[in-house]
């Protein structure tokens, strides 16, 4: 059974996201989304709508389970016998960062692959804070997120 972990912010999570999700859940057995509770992380919405948001997006998953944690994201995918973490790139400025994540992480656990899943094109552009922002000056954001996060942005 090859289980991965998609760790990230996810304030709140894009269509972007949900193609990396996707894409990500045909190449393993089972999924973890993992929300860090991240202390320093200016969010907009609090660790446990983030998680509530994807999980109400990923009802139809049941491979795919969501999940806060406190721990270290190689400390987490370790004690779900994770093979891999997975963290989706768009355009080469991504990359730097990255790498940088990758490269440390591997010299944390050894044992854990980063696989990278490139964007697809109608999403390379789109990013959390991108739709924030618009969603700030309440224009529509209908085709960037889920309906319940587009809800979810509106409440806010
Ligand atoms: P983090 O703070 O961990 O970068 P994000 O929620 O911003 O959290 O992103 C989580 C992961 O999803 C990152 O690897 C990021 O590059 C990727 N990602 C974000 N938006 C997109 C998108 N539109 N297409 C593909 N990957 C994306």
């Amino acid at each position: 059974m090859k289980i991965g972990v998609y760790p990230g912010t996810f304030d709140p999570i894009t269509n972007g996201h949900l193609d990396i999700i996707k894409r990500a859940y045909q190449l393993f057995d089972k999924l973890y989304i993992v929300v860090p509770q991240n202390i320093g992380k200016n969010a907009l919405f609090t660790t446990e709508e983030r998680v509530n948001l994807i999980k109400a997006v990923l009802v139809d998953y049941p491979d795919i389970e969501v999940i806060a944690t406190d721990k270290l994201t190689v400390e987490f995918a370790k004690s779900v016998n994770a093979v891999a973490m997975i963290r989706g790139l768009r355009i080469v400025s991504d990359f730097d960062y990255e790498l940088q994540l990758a490269t440390i992480n591997k010299k944390l656990d050894s044992t854990i692959e980063t696989v990278f899943i490139m964007s697809s094109h109608e999403y390379s552009f789109l990013s959390s804070s991108s739709v924030k922002e618009i969603a700030k000056f309440k224009r529509d954001v209908s085709i960037f997120v889920p309906e319940v996060v587009n809800e979810a942005l509106k409440e806010k």
